[in-house]
């Protein structure tokens, strides 16, 4: 697994946030994509910015999860720490 990097807080990465919970409200699914909670809601990087960088502050590669799935998930790509492969979102 792999391990996440120390990194600053900026304020570009709070409006990602912003963003992916505006997003999320207006397509009405302002709830965590595992279980459905809407509660302790974080914004989550579908892959990680770990592996992939330039998707950092990409509304689309970001997804809402409640803190405890978020939490579990780590630094894993997609929603679940076994549902999703790096391939999944770049095949075509
Ligand atoms: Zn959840």
């Amino acid at each position: 697994m792999a391990v996440a990097r120390t990194r600053e807080y900026t304020a570009r990465d709070a409006q990602w946030r912003t963003d992916v919970f505006n997003a999320a409200r207006e397509a009405g699914v302002l709830a965590c994509v595992v279980c459905g909670s809407t509660e302790n809601l974080q914004a989550d990087h579908i892959i990680p910015y770990s592996q992939w960088e330039e998707g950092r502050y990409m509304v689309t590669n970001g997804q809402i999860m409640c803190s405890y799935h978020n939490k579990s998930k780590g630094a894993t790509v997609g929603p679940t720490r076994n549902a999703g492969r790096r391939e999944r979102y770049f095949s075509s």
